[in-house]
């Protein structure tokens, strides 16, 4: 009996990245060549340190690697099945993640989802400098085309070989060959990190501004938002025997303040 072979397609594109070899000259022009087809084809993105993006600007990025970088030949491997974009603002470590979903009646369906608060966060004017994938990223567009990258070939390893795992050789062979990574993490700036800047973390005691009036209260938890505990008799009765309202506010908005 014959052995099973992967579907035409995906064979063809498993051929295609493992043989790939490109000059570094020629990667430089392909990705310059996907970033120009993006910004001019996006409704939201128009600069590279854009503040608006969408979940269509992924899907634009998938059209221009998948044609700059493959002939074509991931939209093809996916043989009909779907592929959708998302964009997260729950991840708080993960710059992106790329799922395969298999419905009751067996239908295979793709995500690829990036992690936007990070990106949003980093990339500000005085902020220290970012790596993603091991590439120094000097704009937010750079950031999220290296977080796509490393999303695309989790993707291309699920469809040619059923899995994906990029702590592994062969996936960190087509990241290299393709893209340049030399890593396959990020140091974005996390929520966590921005405000242990500010000075904030939990216990400090922080003021803000609510509805015109001025609250102080201290840091229960940092996430993607602060939770600050302002002291109130009105409040929630907490395991320290006192009342308070919870508030989540932006870090932004805090203020780190005496102790009381
Ligand atoms: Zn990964």
């Amino acid at each position: 009996m014959a052995s099973p072979s992967p579907a035409p397609a995906r064979g063809l594109l498993a051929e295609n990245v493992l043989l790939f070899h490109w000059s570094d000259d020629l990667v430089a022009h392909r990705l310059r060549q996907v970033r120009e087809y993006v910004l001019a084809q996006s409704r939201h993105l128009h600069r590279e340190d854009f503040i608006v993006v969408h979940p269509r600007d992924l899907h634009l990025l998938f059209e221009a690697y998948d044609r700059f970088f493959f002939e074509g030949l991931c939209g093809n491997a996916l043989e009909g099945q779907s592929l959708s974009f998302r964009l997260s603002s729950r991840m708080t470590k993960t710059g992106g993640k790329t799922t395969r979903f298999t419905s009751r009646t067996g239908a295979v369906s793709y995500e690829i989802s990036v992690a936007v608060n990070m990106l949003f966060d980093s990339f500000e004017e005085d902020s220290r400098s970012v790596t993603v994938c091991g590439i120094e990223c000097t704009n937010r567009f750079a950031g999220l085309q290296r977080i796509f990258e490393h999303e695309l070939v989790h993707l291309i390893e699920m469809l040619c070989w059923g899995e994906s795992d990029c702590s592994a050789a062969r996936f960190q062979g087509i990241t290299a060959r393709h893209f340049r990574h030399t890593a396959h993490t990020h140091n974005l700036i996390t929520r966590r990190e921005q405000a242990a800047e500010a000075g904030i973390r939990v216990g400090s005691m922080v003021s803000f501004a609510f509805e015109g009036r001025t609250y102080k209260g201290r840091v229960n938890r940092v996430t993607k938002r602060v939770t600050v505990l302002v002291e109130d008799a009105a409040g929630q009765l907490f395991s320290d025997g006192k009342r308070y309202r919870v508030f989540y506010v932006p870090i932004g908005s805090l203020r780190l303040a005496d102790p009381a």
